[in-house]
């Protein structure tokens, strides 16, 4: 069937001009390396559909099956700038407002970006694909926890995506570092406390106190409670004798952190146990959130 004459009305190649050979499969020039599928991701693109991309028109709107993950998208086939390729147009609506300036927010292949210019995410971002969903939802500040990878490390770990305070794009965040308001003032600045797996510690970070303070758990509560000149006596553990003992935990001078107050002043602790919990109780948030 392959007739090999070679007609006057075939399709030119968009580098050179020449007429393009056909090898059932594919359109080629030998001269430029120019290549173009009949079927493209599952669909055949008829020769005068072809021929108008190949003079830089844009196509309608086909679907398309992605060979590697199976999902149909639609989408639109033009010619690239460098006229090496036919490559498809994702200009589609996503139906999400940009957080910035309400506009479109647009999808293509790559991601997501406003039709204004002012917010944009990648679709690949550190080994998680973020489809349209998961980035509504993120928006709305609901995204699910992710699995991502480390780019120098490799290393898979899990994380959220929330929108940044530019409200130009998304930012990560470490699933462990999700924090909740505690309704409790900062002693320092009046701004919320936070907490989160780790501890509690200001918006603004100038007080910091850890859940697990030598022994003992440091809850909501009894942060409160200390906060306001009522902390309980609860038991701790002494860092090198491994003695128990009991104290109080009060809000430092500097009010930034707690500080440690025995029940019992006499109760035998060495001077080097006290430099322990002062260490502990004050600075006891150097990093972890
Ligand atoms: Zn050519
Ligand atoms: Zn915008
Ligand atoms: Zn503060």
């Amino acid at each position: 069937m392959a007739e090999e004459k070679q007609e006057e009305q075939g399709l030119k190649c968009p580098i050179c001009g020449k007429k393009l050979d056909d090898n059932f499969f594919e359109y080629h020039c030998d001269d430029c390396g120019f290549k173009v599928h009949h079927v493209i991701s599952g669909t055949k693109i008829e020769d005068d559909e072809l021929e108008k991309i190949l003079a830089g028109e844009v196509s309608p709107v086909h679907e398309f099956t992605s060979p590697k993950t199976g999902n149909v998208f639609k989408a639109k086939l033009t010619l690239s700038a460098n006229k090496r390729e036919v490559k498809f147009v994702f200009d589609w609506d996503s139906g999400l407002k940009c957080p910035k300036c309400g506009k479109k927010i647009l999808e293509s292949g790559r991601g997501f970006s406003c039709e204004g210019g002012d917010f944009k995410c990648w679709k690949n971002t550190r080994g998680a694909e973020i489809s349209r969903e998961e980035l509504k939802k993120a928006l709305e500040g609901q995204s699910d926890e992710l699995d991502f990878v480390g780019k120098g490390s490799g290393k898979p770990y899990k994380g959220r995506l929330v929108l940044n305070e530019a409200k130009d794009g998304l930012e990560f965040k470490f699933a462990e570092r999700k924090s909740e308001d505690t309704g409790l003032k900062c002693p320092h600045c009046g701004k919320k406390i936070l907490e989160t797996d780790k501890g509690f510690f200001c918006e603004d970070r100038d007080f910091k106190c850890w859940k697990s303070t030598r022994g003992a758990e440091i809850s909501r509560e009894e942060l409160q409670k200390i906060l306001e000149g009522q902390g309980d006596e609860l038991d701790f553990v002494g860092k090198s004798s491994g003695k128990p003992y009991k104290g109080r935990l009060v809000l430092n001078e500097a009010k930034d952190g707690l500080d440690f107050e025995f029940a019992d002043k006499k109760d035998g602790l060495s001077g080097s146990e006290l430099t322990d919990i002062a260490r502990d109780g004050g600075s006891g948030a150097g990093e972890g959130q």
